[in-house]
């Protein structure tokens, strides 16, 4: 109970820090601070579970859940029927509870609290500082890292349950289960003089912060519950719209009105009073009706071949980077609500310096000087254009049906070579088959459609289904004078390129092992089986699972796995997930299955349980959000100890 909960934080008080041990345990705490209309009922109590203890102030926070009967929740059923009710209200909930944190927890050092936010505004106006750079007119190193990590040591608190960001993703900060609702949060045990125990502290943050903070923010009877409506209908609307995408021959939507522009580089909030809202051409509206009754108009980014066109700082990357994040649904004032992109859509991006394992880039890159083998292409430090050709086949693998590809991160010489060069070069000592030769067999043999940003080449007018000018952020179809100067400007002067389906001379290389070229330009990429060892996904002298380190790096093993290049990955409770998401696969490789099949079983795993089935640990699971299966490939592929078996004859 709460009174046994005081008496054992006032016998550690000034003890020894180790003596916040015995606080492991659960404990009853009645309804009388919660300041609810409910008091006084058998409603209201909560149950605080501590269930792993810090061994020291410096170390990683204590683990703490709240418990609640769904009748003391009361959360409106119809609200929480479905797995996206869950999701939104789950979301909006870790939200309240996080501003909850703010005006309940006596901030440090500052008498009488921190500011008290506005309990509605203040998720769009607070700055979100783990939006990702932009890595802008870069495909450097470190140019997309994401901004600040972890908590700026200022404004440290005690408390956390983790900071969602503009996007709404399943995580288990607020689990919403039948029978209970569960808050997860993170205490910071406050340490005395000399590393003390401050248990008069601890127990004011315990036993009277808590209980306010879970009053206000988890009890259905104290929140705004028209804004929680209001949060379920827009998640279950931009769903919908989402799954609509595919039969309507869409690969994207952008809702007029949309703001697509964020606030600086490092942030992800919406520009303010200076951006251009979005207006659709014409030629490419369309309207989806909604379940809510709501209406939205708005750009189809139709299947296909989408080239994005425009002089340069006329919004280009931007509208990308809108697309890019659109697998997300967002939330209300984020101004991307209505930019709604296919679910698998994947950023492909160049990426020198990655390790690849046994990917076929061949229809890409073949008769490498070297003699490599680019049908299971290896390396430890990729180029440009490998990497680039390798993030795409493994984008293709993770299950893309449409690839983003911004100019501005891409390797030149993977995306086009122009006559002069075809000229100078013979295809047969150019290794590279460029992009631009293989747009079009990626759609129409394999299904798998491209958005691509291209404002300093006109390379792609023959091989695009829709060309897209930007004109000082305002969009119009200029398909037919694109396709119009590819037949009066034309580019195919020259013999076609190496790799040119047929005309392939790529078995005349002294140094080529490739037997003859005999299907068609891509499907190679429809077969590929890659089978990690086991022994290739449990890392040597691996006795810790892996964690997340920053948000965009895992350590794994002794390995580290960047991840600043995965431009989706969005949260850095996701990248904690990515993590835990390691070490099952490990578990699970036998030799026997595919990267995509053990990938999908453990998504599988996650639909059905749940994401705390990430967790090896049966109380609080972490902070965790859900990664695309992409996003997991992704951080499997980065692994530098993985090892791929030989293919085996089908
Ligand atoms: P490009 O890729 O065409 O060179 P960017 O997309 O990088 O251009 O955009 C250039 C600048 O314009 C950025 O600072 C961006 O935030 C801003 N911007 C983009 N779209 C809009 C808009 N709709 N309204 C106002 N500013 C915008
Ligand atoms: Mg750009």
């Amino acid at each position: 109970s709460s009174a046994e909960l005081e008496r054992i934080l006032r016998g550690i008080d000034g003890k020894g820090y180790g003596a916040y041990r015995q606080l492991r345990g659960s404990y009853d705490l009645g309804s009388c601070g919660f300041g609810s209309r409910d008091c006084g009922s058998d409603r209201g109590r909560f149950r605080l579970a501590i269930d792993h203890v810090q061994v020291d102030p410096y170390a990683p926070p204590s683990k703490v859940r709240v418990v609640l009967d769904a009748s003391t929740a009361d959360l409106p059923p119809e609200l929480t029927d479905d797995p996206f009710g869950r999701a939104a209200t789950s979301d909006f909930l870790t939200r309240r509870f996080a501003e909850a944190i703010r005006r309940f927890e006596p901030g440090p050092g500052a008498p009488g609290g921190p500011e008290a936010p506005d309990a509605r505004a203040s998720p769009d106006a607070r700055e979100n500082r783990r939006a990702r750079g932009t890595g802008r007119e870069s495909t450097g190193r470190g140019s997309t890292g994401r901004g600040s990590t972890g908590h700026g040591s200022a404004g440290r608190r005690a408390l956390s349950i983790g900071t969602p960001g503009q996007q709404v993703l399943d995580r288990t900060s607020v689990l919403i289960a039948e029978d209970r609702v569960e808050a997860r949060f993170e205490i910071g045990l406050p340490a005395g003089g000399r590393r003390s125990a401050d248990g008069r502290v601890a127990a004011r943050l315990l036993t009277e912060a808590v209980p306010a903070i879970v009053g206000s923010s988890l009890l259905h009877a104290n929140l705004d519950a028209a804004a929680l409506r209001e949060h379920v209908v827009l998640l279950r609307d931009q769903e919908h719209l989402r799954a609509q995408l595919a039969g309507a021959g869409l690969v994207a939507f952008v809702g007029d009105g949309a703001i697509l522009p964020r606030r600086s580089g490092d942030s992800d909030l919406p520009l303010g009073t200076d951006a251009a809202p979005f207006t659709s051409p014409p030629s490419l509206r369309t309207s989806f009706q909604l379940p809510s009754g709501r209406r939205v108009s708005g750009m189809g980014v139709p299947v296909g071949v989408t080239v994005i066109v425009g002089g340069g700082y006329h919004g280009k990357s931007t509208l990308l980077r809108a697309i890019e994040r659109g697998v997300y649904p967002h939330i209300a004032g984020d101004g991307r609500e209505w930019v709604i992109t296919r679910a698998d859509a994947t950023t492909v991006r160049a990426e020198d310096g990655r390790a690849v394992t046994g990917v076929d880039i061949s229809p890409f890159i073949s008769d490498l000087p070297s003699g490599t083998d680019t049908r299971r292409f290896t390396t430890a430090n990729a180029s440009g254009s490998t990497s680039q050709a390798a993030n795409l086949v493994e984008a293709i693998e993770a299950g893309a049906s449409a690839l983003l590809i911004d100019e501005d991160t891409s390797a030149t010489n993977f995306m086009i070579r122009d006559d002069r060069m075809r000229a100078l070069i013979p295809g047969d000592r150019e290794p590279i088959t460029p992009f631009v030769d293989r747009v079009r067999p990626l759609h129409e043999e394999l299904g798998v459609s491209t958005v691509l940003v291209a404002g300093g080449s006109g390379a792609f007018f023959d091989v695009a289904d829709q060309v897209i000018a930007l004109d000082a952020y305002r969009p119009s179809d200029v398909t037919a004078q694109a396709h119009e100067i590819a037949i009066t400007v034309p580019i195919a002067a020259s013999p076609p390129s190496a790799g040119h389906a047929a005309a392939s001379p790529r078995d005349v290389g002294p140094a080529s092992a490739s037997p003859p070229d005999t299907g068609t330009a891509v499907d190679s990429l429809l077969g590929a089986r890659r089978v990690p060892t086991a022994a290739g996904l449990n890392p040597p002298r691996k006795t810790k699972p892996a964690r997340a380190r920053g948000d965009s790096r895992i350590q794994y093993g002794e390995a580290d796995i960047d991840l600043r290049a995965v431009a989706q990955l969005v949260d850095p409770a996701q990248t904690e997930a990515l993590a835990r998401a390691l070490d099952r696969l490990a578990e699970a490789a036998d030799g026997q299955r595919t990267i995509a099949e053990l990938v999908s079983q453990l998504c599988r795993h996650l639909d059905e349980q749940g994401l705390d089935w990430l967790s090896s640990f049966s109380g609080h699971p972490g902070h965790l959000a859900r990664p695309r299966r992409q996003e997991i490939h992704a951080a499997l592929n980065r692994y530098r100890g993985l090892e791929i078996l030989p293919n085996r004859a089908p």
